[in-house]
């Protein structure tokens, strides 16, 4: 293929990834990366335009190829800053335009200037760093919530640094005579890289843009908003496979419920944005006070559900009395000054007799009840020793 179509193709690939990145960043107005990559697009874009130039008028160096090479080293920056910014939220411009930088006032130094091989030297490192640097940024974070949609960008970014290794190999090793554009395999091959490279990239950034919405549609249908902590959608699937767990393992997994005591009064006298302010802050604290594994659940209103894993009666004991009491000597601080809020709790473990994970949610339901009936402020639940009762003073058997 000759230059001048090779470049134009790069052109239009590079277009079309500017413009899908932009298309996406319009609809997807959270994900900031996608202009990073965009830019990238526009980098390759400008070098390939100053390229064709360069073939038919004779342009300065300082134009090609020093601008030539700074647009496409600064592409490979925009990529790496795109990918910072889409895994933790940090893009590096700095490094970008660094890089931009870098080749202008090198490609006046005549050796540079005049040698291809030299360039090759100086720029291809760099391009391998910068690719290098995004694979392993994006490995470290293959076990993310969205991590197996970077998998495709990894492969894309493997196979390009496989063939920049070859290439340089090649061109080094079989001493290979190179010109900008003498070499007709290697100069096809390498634009040919590229456009696969860039074609390959746009098809991997909509993969991640596709499955990091559809992993925040599926949160969202199973949290609470005002909370953050599981709704009740959640709850079946989640106890259900908590449950079918439990029948083969033989391991018994419980239930602590808490409700809010005169929640009504808080709203009635302090006002709902108090109350919701309430709701969040007990959920905090309760959470702040469970292990990471354990689920959390609003079931509406103010009531609230744990689900603990292989655990026992003791264990849902001493959770719901840790709730209990660290609620009680909270001090909310809402808009209208410091409240204080007490909890009823209830808990039920799972048996070898429950035919489904609802039994034991209604048993600490039931339990909840017990302790809202006499009295409040009060953990309830099935003992299963006298020893236990006797240890436990605020803790009720049920009938
Ligand atoms: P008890 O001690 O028997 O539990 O009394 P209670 O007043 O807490 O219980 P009740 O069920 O009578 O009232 C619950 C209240 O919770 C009624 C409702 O207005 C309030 N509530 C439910 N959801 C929300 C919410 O999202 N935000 C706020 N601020 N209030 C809510
Ligand atoms: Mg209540
Ligand atoms: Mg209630």
């Amino acid at each position: 293929m000759d230059a001048p179509t090779l470049f134009i193709c790069t052109i239009l690939v590079s277009t079309i990834m500017s413009l899908t990145m932009m298309i996406l960043r319009a609809a997807n107005r959270g994900e900031k990366y996608l202009v990073d990559w965009a830019i990238a697009g526009i980098f390759f874009i400008s070098s390939n335009i100053l390229a064709i130039f360069s073939l038919d008028f004779d342009l300065p160096t300082t134009v090609h190829p020093a601008m030539g090479n700074a647009f496409y080293l600064a592409a490979h920056a925009a990529i790496y800053s795109g990918i910072n910014k889409c895994i933790n939220g940090r893009s590096t411009w700095t490094l970008t335009l660094a890089v931009f930088l870098i080749p202008i006032p090198l490609h006046h130094i005549p050796l540079v200037a005049e040698s291809v091989e030299v360039r090759i030297l100086i720029f291809y490192p760099m391009i391998f760093a910068l690719n290098a640097s995004a694979l392993v940024a994006l490995w470290r974070r293959r076990n993310d919530k969205v991590g197996k949609a970077y998998w495709p960008l990894m492969v894309v970014l493997s196979l390009f640094i496989a063939q920049l290794i070859i290439r340089a190999v090649l061109m080094f090793a079989e001493n290979v005579r190179l010109e900008f554009i003498g070499n007709q395999f290697m100069q096809t091959s390498g634009n040919l890289a590229i456009i696969g490279f860039i074609f390959l990239l746009t098809i991997s950034f909509a993969i991640i843009v596709f499955w990091k919405k559809e992993v925040t549609l599926r949160e969202a249908s199973v949290t609470d908003y005002l909370t953050k902590w599981l709704n009740r959608s959640a709850l079946s699937s989640i106890a259900q496979k908590e449950y079918s767990l439990s029948q083969r393992t033989r391991r018994n997994f419980g239930f602590v419920m808490f409700d809010i005591d005169h929640f009504k009064h808080v709203n009635d006298q302090h006002g709902h944005a108090t109350g919701d302010q309430v709701l969040i802050e007990i959920s905090r604290v309760a959470k702040s006070l469970m292990r990471n594994f354990d689920h959390c659940f609003r079931l509406g209103g103010e009531e609230f559900a744990i689900l603990v894993s292989d655990t026992n009666t003791n264990e849902l004991y001493a959770i719901a009395e840790r709730i209990r009491k660290t609620v009680e000597q909270t001090t909310f601080t809402t808009y209208n000054g410091p409240l204080y809020i007490t909890v009823s709790i209830g808990f039920a473990l799972s048996t070898d007799a429950d035919e489904s994970w609802e039994s034991s949610l209604e048993r600490a339901d039931k339990a909840l009840y017990h302790s809202k009936e006499t009295g409040r402020n009060k953990t309830s639940g099935e003992t299963q020793s006298e020893d236990f009762y006797s240890l436990t003073l605020q803790h009720v058997q049920l009938p």
